[in-house]
C-alpha cells in the first residue's frame, strides 16, 4: 500500500506540473464553436476560454440534456478500464477532479466504491485485478466482512462472495458539473446559446470559416464536435464516419433521503450512490430489454409515460433493496433513458477529423470521469497545435475493432 501512495503522490505532482497556467493566453483571437453543451463540450469550452480563445457553445436542446443528464456519474479508474493507457486517462480524470472541484464548485461525494462479486470461483481473477490496480497506483483491496460492516453499516453484503474496495473513486451530479464548467466559461467571456442547432460548416481552401446554425451563421476558425451519441454529426460536419453503437441505460434519482450509503455500490444487477444532498442515484448495467426496441428506435431520453418510467425505477429499487433493505418509501424525482456516446470499440474518439483538420472530435463514454482531462488536453491541442501523448491511442484514424465492453 505504501507503494500505491507514493505512486499516487508522484502522479498528482506530475499532473500539477503539466497543468495549463490559467493566465496562458495562447489562443488569443482563435474563434471556436463548440457544438454540444454536455459535460465534454462544457469542459473543453472552459479550458479553451482560459487559454484566451473566443468560445461559443451551442446546443440544440440545452446544457446537460442528453448523456450528461442521464449519467450515473461514477468518477473512477477501476480495473475494468483497460488497457493501461485508457486506465491512465481515467486516473488523470479522477485526479483532475480533485484539483478542480473547489475552483468550480462541483459537488463530488468522494469515499470510494465497493464492487460486489456474486459468482464464487472468480477469486484468482479478482485477486489479479487488485494486484494490477495497486501496481497502477490505485488504493484497491478485497474487503473482509468486519471492515465492510464499518464502511457501510446499512448494506447487506451476504449474497456476495467478494467485495472490491477502490478508495479513490467518487460520484458527482453530472448536471451540476456541466453547469459549473459553463458558468466558469461564461465568466471569462464564453457565450452559451441554446436551443441552437449546428446545421453546416463553411470552408475556404479546406479551412473552416463559419458554421451554420438554425439561429444564423457563426464565424469560426475551429469547430468542436462534442455532440455525444448523435450518430450523424461526424458524417455531416466532419465529413467522416464515426463508428458508434447504441448503448442505452436507465437512471433514476430519488428525492433527498436520510443517509443509507457512503460509497458507490456497484452490485450485480444494480448500482447506486447517494449524493451529498441525500438524493440516491440508481442505475443498471444492462439497458432496456430487446422487447422495447420499437420504443427505443427514436433514441428517446424520456419514457413514454410516467407509469412506464416508474416501472423501470421500481425494478431497480427492488434490486437495490437486496443490498440496502431499509431503502423504502422512495419518491423518484427523475427517471431518464440515457444514450452513452459509444464508439464501437468502447474508447474515446479524440482529435482532428481525418477529413477536416479544423473540426475536432470529442466523443466518448466515461465522459464524466474524463471531462476535466479531456477538456484540458483537447484545448491544449487546439490552441498550441501540439499533440497530446495521452490521446495517441484514441485518434479518429485508428482501426476500430468492435467490442461490447465499456
Ligand atoms: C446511463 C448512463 C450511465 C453512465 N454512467 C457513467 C458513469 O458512471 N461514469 C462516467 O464517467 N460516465 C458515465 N456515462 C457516460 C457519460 O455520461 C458520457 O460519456 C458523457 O455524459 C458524455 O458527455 P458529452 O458532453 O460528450 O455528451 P452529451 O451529454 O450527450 O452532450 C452532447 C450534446 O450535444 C448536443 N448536440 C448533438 N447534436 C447537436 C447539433 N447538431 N447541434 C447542437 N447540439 C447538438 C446534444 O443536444 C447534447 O446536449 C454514463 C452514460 C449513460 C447514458
Amino acid at each position: 500500500m505504501i507503494k500505491a501512495n507514493v505512486n499516487r503522490r508522484l502522479f498528482l505532482q506530475l499532473l500539477a506540473a503539466t497543468a495549463l497556467a490559467p493566465e496562458s493566453r495562447a489562443a488569443e483571437g482563435l474563434r471556436v464553436v463548440v457544438a454540444g453543451a454536455g459535460i465534454i463540450g462544457a469542459s473543453i469550452a472552459w479550458h479553451l476560454a482560459r487559454a484566451g480563445a473566443s468560445v461559443t457553445v451551442i446546443d440544440r436542446r440545452g446544457p446537460a440534456s442528453h448523456a450528461s443528464r442521464a449519467s450515473f456519474a461514477w468518477i473512477n479508474a477501476t480495473w475494468s478500464k483497460q488497457p493501461k493507457s485508457y486506465h491512465a486517462l481515467n486516473q488523470a480524470g479522477v485526479a483532475r477532479w480533485r484539483l478542480l472541484q473547489q475552483e468550480l464548485g462541483v459537488p463530488i461525494h468522494w469515499g470510494g466504491s465497493l464492487e460486489g462479486i456474486a459468482d464464487a470461483g472468480r477469486e484468482r481473477e479478482v485477486a489479479a485485478h487488485v494486484v494490477e490496480q495497486v501496481a497502477w497506483g490505485e488504493q484497491t483491496k478485497i474487503v473482509e466482512t468486519a471492515e465492510l460492516a464499518e464502511l457501510e453499516p446499512k448494506v447487506d453484503f451476504t449474497s456476495l462472495s467478494q467485495v472490491i474496495y477502490s478508495a479513490h473513486d467518487g460520484a458527482t451530479n453530472p448536471i451540476a458539473a456541466t453547469h459549473a464548467f459553463l458558468e466558469a466559461a461564461k465568466k471569462i467571456g464564453a457565450k452559451v446559446l441554446y436551443p441552437c442547432e449546428l446545421q453546416g460548416v463553411s470552408l475556404r481552401g479546406g479551412r473552416v470559416t463559419s458554421v451554420a446554425t438554425n439561429g444564423g451563421d457563426l464565424p469560426a476558425d475551429r469547430l468542436v464536435l462534442a455532440t455525444g451519441a448523435a450518430a450523424d454529426a461526424a458524417r455531416r460536419f466532419a465529413d467522416w464516419d464515426l463508428p458508434q453503437r447504441d448503448s442505452p441505460g436507465a437512471t433514476a434519482v430519488t428525492a433527498p433521503m436520510p443517509r443509507f450509503v457512503n460509497r458507490v455500490l456497484w452490485m450485480p444487477g444494480v448500482h447506486l450512490h447517494q449524493r451529498d444532498d441525500g438524493r440516491i442515484v440508481l442505475g443498471e448495467e444492462d439497458g432496456p430489454p430487446p422487447t422495447h426496441a420499437d420504443r427505443l428506435a427514436g433514441h428517446p431520453n424520456d419514457f413514454p409515460t410516467r407509469d412506464i418510467a416508474l416501472e423501470h425505477a421500481h425494478r431497480m429499487l427492488v434490486a437495490a433493496q437486496r443490498y440496502v433493505p431499509d431503502l423504502k418509501n422512495v419518491t423518484f424525482e427523475d427517471i431518464v433513458i440515457g444514450w452513452r456516446p459509444m464508439p464501437v470499440d468502447g474508447y474515446p474518439v479524440l482529435g482532428a477529423s481525418p477529413a477536416r483538420k479544423d473540426v475536432y472530435l470529442a466523443v466518448m463514454h466515461s465522459g464524466v470521469t474524463l471531462a476535466p482531462i479531456i477538456g484540458e488536453l483537447a484545448a491544449h491541442e487546439m490552441t498550441e497545435s501540439a499533440l497530446a501523448e495521452p490521446f495517441r491511442e484514441f485518434r479518429p484514424d485508428r482501426h476500430f475493432v468492435a467490442s461490447t465492453g465499456h
